[in-house]
């Protein structure tokens, strides 16, 4: 199949966002966001780097790779609406996988109401997608990192470790040994398509002050982040973080490894003031999802913003690598 014949297949026939002037087929598209303020970030997904083919069929490296980008905006409290996508053809790819890659972003992009407007195509080596979304935000409501502060309360949407434990239980034939079916698939399905918390996200704007984001790294490493752009620290009580009642069934040292280190959940953190923590948990109510207080926010500890990991009496520093160290 040519280009040409190849772009007029994956070009929507109908578009969701009023916004839209000119999608696929021009030198540029064009909309209008007149009102509010624009968000935008791209991610890429490269084969054999973020993924093998042994995980995840061609639709899920769709899914996932646009859930990422959702979840970017979400963790700024913005509301999705375009995307753009450059990917890099290789021979050993079909048309129908390519067909599949296209549906899994066509399926999600339908669950956010948004549109492909746009993107370049080349062969190369390897398959890599890259995903440019564009979004928009009401004015002053944007969810800096920056914006935590000493008192906050930290929050976490969801429950965490169970794309690593998914990963684990594809990779590993040992993995998860006398783990229900039911338990199985859900981790698995949590590794290949994540749901971005983009409702939970927006229903928080309520609040005046949220620092929020989205946990693509860890949440150690996602906790850093925080810590760091509003020089602060973060102290996690280990036995708040959620998990899965089913991720028990996993090994102590993996259930610590992938909830604190594992990444790719697209859960959102946060930390908010103690007083505005009924607007968390009806956003949470709103989106009919979990969320649980986890830590609170305090002067940096070392001069530094940091994160503190509790676990029972024992405090241990978190550094974002995934590497502890004993204090
Ligand atoms: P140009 O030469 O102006 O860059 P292209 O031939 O690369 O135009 O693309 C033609 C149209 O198809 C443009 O609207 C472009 O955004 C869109 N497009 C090209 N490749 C893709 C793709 N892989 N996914 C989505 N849209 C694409
Ligand atoms: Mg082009």
């Amino acid at each position: 199949m040519d280009e040409f014949s190849f772009i007029r297949s994956i070009a929507p026939k109908v578009h969701r966002q009023s916004g839209l002037i000119k999608g696929i087929g021009d030198d540029t598209a064009v909309f209008r966001q007149p009102y509010q303020d624009i968000v935008t970030a791209v991610d890429t997904f490269v084969e054999g780097v973020h993924f093998t083919r042994k995980t995840m069929a061609p639709y899920h490296v769709g899914y996932r790779v646009l859930a990422a980008n959702i979840s970017d905006i979400a963790a700024m409290g913005g509301t999705p609406a375009f995307y753009m996508i450059s990917i890099v053809i290789p021979e050993g790819w079909s048309e129908e996988d390519l067909a599949s890659i296209y549906k899994g972003m066509d399926d999600l992009a339908s669950l956010y109401h948004i549109d492909l407007i746009g993107g370049d195509t080349v062969s190369g080596k390897e398959l890599s997608i890259s995903v440019t979304i564009i979004g928009y935000v009401e004015q002053n409501k944007v969810r800096y990192r920056s914006h935590a502060r000493e008192k906050d309360i930290v929050f976490a949407t969801g429950t965490l470790g169970d794309a690593s434990a998914g990963l684990d239980l594809l990779t590993n034939a040992d993995s998860g040994r006398g783990l229900p079916e039911e338990a199985r698939n859900y981790f698995i399905h949590r590794h290949r398509m994540p749901s971005p918390r983009v409702s939970f996200a927006k229903a928080l704007h309520a609040a005046e002050r949220v620092a929020l984001n989205d946990i693509s790294d860890g949440i150690a490493n996602e906790a850093a982040e925080i810590a760091e752009a509003s020089n602060v620290s973060l102290h996690l009580y280990d036995e708040q973080i959620p998990v899965h009642q089913s991720f028990k069934r996993f090994n102590r040292e993996q259930q610590r490894k992938w909830k604190l280190f594992g990444g790719e959940d697209f859960e959102l953190l946060g930390t908010i003031p103690e007083r505005d923590w009924p607007i968390v948990l009806s956003a949470a109510n709103k989106a009919m999802i979990p969320v649980a207080k986890i830590g609170v926010v305090t002067t940096p500890s070392s001069g530094a913003g940091n994160v503190v990991l509790h676990e029972g009496n024992r405090h241990t520093i978190l550094d974002k690598a995934g590497y502890t160290h004993l204090k």
